[in-house]
């Protein structure tokens, strides 16, 4: 499942954090997930509960932050909102709009203590 590996690289950056940085436990992991990706945040949810347990983010709140879509139409310039990947310029109807927001898995904050 795609979700599994995006938790496990998430607890790989907070690995990596923790090596920098000393703490005992991640009390919240705040994410930006863009609504354009193929991520639902329900299954994130669930594989992240699964995933995190006996690593350091166990037991870890997930934060999670929806960002709408957006892009730019080549044909116009707009910058329009997306709702799906595919859609077309809301303005003048072309099919060519590139996604500049709604895409991303990033993450965002990191509570530790
Ligand atoms: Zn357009």
């Amino acid at each position: 499942m795609h979700e599994v590996s995006l938790v496990e690289s998430m607890v790989a950056l907070v690995e990596d954090e923790r090596r920098r940085h000393v703490f005992s436990r991640v009390r919240t992991i705040g994410v930006q997930l863009g609504a354009l990706g193929h991520v639902e945040p329900e299954a994130l949810r669930f594989c992240f509960d699964a995933v995190t347990r006996g690593t350091i983010a166990d037991g870890a709140q997930l934060r999670i932050e929806t960002i709408p879509g957006q892009g730019r139409c080549s044909a116009c310039q707009r910058i329009v909102a997306l709702h799906d990947r595919f859609a077309t310029c809301p303005a003048c109807g072309h099919a060519d709009v590139r996604i500049t927001a709604g895409d991303e898995l990033r993450l965002a904050e990191l509570e530790v203590e």
